[in-house]
């Protein structure tokens, strides 16, 4: 069995990895780190609430200590006919049974390549935007802008705030939020999270479509010009590119066609997890909230692929809980038509996120540096 990327909806897997070993398997994971951030406690990590190994897990050690082989590197292709995963180094794997886990990206070509724009993802360039503003508040007054008026975008926004205000520092911080902020939450949420910005100096601009980002400013498609020293990109993520480049069925977006068992439509010993598939029934938004839910499916389904047994469907629950880090110690409650802000709503999200942590985290791993 390969899992390739061992991220949020692997988890499970990677914690019971023994059970496969045990059966007789061969387990591989493969990834492009040791470590995989959790996307929840990400904004935290750029504000200085967490620590970095607070909020990663060792998913080298995961798959090491329960008897499987980690591959350090990044799968480039799928041949499905023959069963062979292509890895960027040249080197090739193959499997029987397979989970992909390969997460989204935020698309940027062909606007920029620029040192001092950043994507909020991967998780690892809110460590780089971190360093880079603490080196820029050291010796002035930067110009930060977050682009992308979405949760993420909101919580960077929040989270940069709180960066420079914990350094007794000044910057002047934007958030160009595209059409409208939170446009696909009732109305509460965005004026929640406009006042809450608005009450920090935070200027939020509604209305605007960057066309183009170079030279260390933003262009909008009305010709306006916004300087920055920093640009973190928050508009929007697209599925890994990996299964259309494959030739893999594939949904609109480009994520890997699964059916109600995580499965590809057209290889029965292909699965996939969390924002890289498109789910055949109906799309799901694309939120950790799933990728966590699909664990236990993937979990019975691969084993039952190796093993013989039933699979199990996974049935979304469009319902879900959305807490958004606001960076002042307060954080905004979403669930469907029920919205409040406060300290109250951060101290819950901090809870559910460290129970998170805790049960998927090695022994040791805090004590990393
Ligand atoms: C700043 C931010 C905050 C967020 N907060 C929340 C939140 O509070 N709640 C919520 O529900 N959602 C949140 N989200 C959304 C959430 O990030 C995604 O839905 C979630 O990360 C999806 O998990 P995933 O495991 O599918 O993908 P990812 O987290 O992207 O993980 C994919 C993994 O695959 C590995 N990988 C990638 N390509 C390859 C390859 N070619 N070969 C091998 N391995 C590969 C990566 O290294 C990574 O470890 C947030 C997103 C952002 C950007």
């Amino acid at each position: 069995m390969v899992l390739v990327g061992g991220g949020h909806a692997h988890m499970t897997i990677l914690k019971k990895l023994a059970t496969f070993v045990k059966c007789g398997h061969r387990v591989t994971v493969i990834g492009p780190s040791p470590h995989h951030y959790y996307s929840g406690m990400g904004p935290g990590v750029l504000s200085g609430i967490y620590r970095p190994q607070e909020v990663r897990f060792h998913v080298k050690k995961m798959v090491e200590d329960r008897g499987g082989s980690f591959v350090l590197g990044s799968v480039a292709r799928v041949d499905p006919e023959s069963r062979r995963l292509f890895l960027r180094s040249g080197d090739e794997i193959r499997y029987d049974a397979t989970s992909f886990n390969v997460g989204s990206h935020v698309p940027v070509e062909p606007l920029t390549e620029e040192e001092n724009v950043l994507t909020v993802k991967p998780i690892e360039n809110l460590l780089k935007a971190r360093q880079m503003i603490l080196d820029f508040i050291s010796s002035g007054q930067p110009k930060l802008v977050v682009v992308g008026g979405g949760p993420s975008g909101l919580e960077i926004t929040g989270n940069i705030w709180r960066l420079v205000r914990d350094q007794g520092a000044e910057a002047q911080i934007s958030l160009l939020a595209g059409p409208r902020l939170l446009s696909r939450f009732p109305e509460k949420v965005r004026r929640l999270a406009m006042d809450s910005l608005a009450a920090r100096g935070i200027e939020v601009l509604e209305g605007v479509h960057v066309s183009r980002i170079e030279g260390g400013c933003a262009i909008l498609a009305d010709g306006r010009e916004y300087q920055y020293d920093l640009a973190l990109l928050a508009w929007g993520i697209k599925p890994s590119e990996l299964f259309l480049q494959s030739g893999l069925p594939t949904g609109e977006d480009g994520g890997l066609l699964v059916n109600e068992h995580l499965q590809s439509v057209t290889y029965p010993e292909i699965f996939g997890g969390g924002d890289c598939i498109s789910f055949q029934r109906h799309p799901l938004d694309r939120v950790g909230v799933h990728a966590v839910r699909q664990n236990p499916i993937l979990y019975h389904n691969l084993l039952a692929t190796l093993e013989g047994g039933r699979l199990q469907s996974f049935n979304p629950n469009d319902t879900y809980l959305l807490l958004f880090n606001l960076g002042d110690g307060r954080a905004i409650y979403w669930r469907k038509d029920r919205v409040w802000a406060g300290g109250l709503a951060f101290v819950f999200k901090n809870y559910l996120d460290k129970k998170f942590m805790r049960k998927f985290q090695v022994s040791g791993e805090l004590r990393e540096h």
